[in-house]
């Protein structure tokens, strides 16, 4: 499923003192089975795009387009984009009501009108994309899970509707780093296997520089910088600008190149930037 925003502006409580231009003219463009990241610092407009994505939020001007063609945003056709789009908000957790885990991910899959029998299928599969064992926790009550299980949990609950597109929110915020890694690590997983596109919204660059292969940078409601991990962060003064600072390994990596290391800089993982360093090392060996 493609999914287009043209000259995308939203302003909220427009007319009034408290006026807000959350979005400006803002155009992007998502292809199937893309992993594409959005980030910017808080407040940047972030959440009010995604959330046309899915239409939650209507713009003041431009427009979505979903394959090509404009959404109508009949109640029907509403209906259908957020079967497609599946969107988890920033604090998931906060909307898990059911008792138990296993009525929590069949909410969305109900609701879609599909039998018992499909319903606890697409639950046992949604389940097993986070990790969770079927048998150990469809009958726990959300509430007495770790803030990761939650969360974990919620993104069962996007994926029992099986979207052509998942729109993450945030996901690993308040999470210690274990619980952040444990998140990353099965978003990875849910893109690879699902081949569904996925967009992943963070302030944190060192979440988005490994997983994405595309960036959006946003700043004050306009798309500022539209590219790879790697070239994104090769504007760091730019960055900086925006809020926003590098991965720490790549903050290092060009650390060492102001310094005059001739190392390369666009690298996220320790792996990979003691593997430049011993290259280094190696080279100078060459050289004497
Ligand atoms: P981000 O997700 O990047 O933190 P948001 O999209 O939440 O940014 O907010 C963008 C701007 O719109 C901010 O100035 C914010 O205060 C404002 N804003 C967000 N939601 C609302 C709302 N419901 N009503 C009024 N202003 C809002
Ligand atoms: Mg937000």
């Amino acid at each position: 499923m493609l999914i287009e925003t043209k000259n995308l502006t939203h302003i909220y409580m427009p007319g009034t003192q408290f006026q807000v231009e959350a979005l400006k003219n803002v155009n992007i463009r998502i292809e199937p089975g893309e992993f594409v990241g959005i980030i910017g610092e808080t407040g940047s407009g972030k959440s009010t795009l995604i959330q046309h994505l899915n239409g939650l939020l209507t713009p003041t001007n431009g427009s979505i387009l979903i394959d090509g063609k404009e959404l109508e945003r009949s109640s029907a056709n509403l209906r259908r984009l957020r079967q497609r789009v599946g969107l988890l908000f920033q604090f998931p957790e906060h909307q898990l009501f059911e008792e138990t885990v296993y009525n929590d991910v069949a909410f969305g899959p109900k609701n879609m009108g599909l039998s018992e029998e499909e319903i606890a299928i697409r639950v046992r599969e949604a389940l097993s994309l986070v990790d969770m064992d079927f048998e150990q926790f469809k009958d726990r009550s959300p509430f007495e899970l770790s803030g990761g299980q939650m969360r974990r949990v919620a993104i069962a609950g996007v994926m029992a509707m099986e979207p052509e597109v998942l729109i993450l929110d945030e996901p690993t915020a308040g999470l210690d780093p274990e619980g952040r890694r444990v998140i990353l690590e099965q978003i990875k997983k849910i893109h690879h296997q699902k081949k569904l596109s996925v967009i992943l919204v963070s302030h944190s660059m060192e979440d988005v520089s490994r997983l994405a292969d595309r960036l959006y940078v946003i700043h004050q409601g306009r798309i500022v910088l539209s590219r790879t991990p790697a070239e994104v962060f090769s504007e760091r003064s730019r960055l900086e600008g925006y809020g926003l600072a590098l991965p720490p390994i790549a903050e290092l990596m060009q650390k060492l190149k102001e310094k005059g290391k001739a190392v390369r800089t666009n690298i996220f993982t320790i792996t990979e930037a003691r593997r430049e360093l011993l290259s280094l090392q190696e080279r100078r060996k060459g050289d004497v």
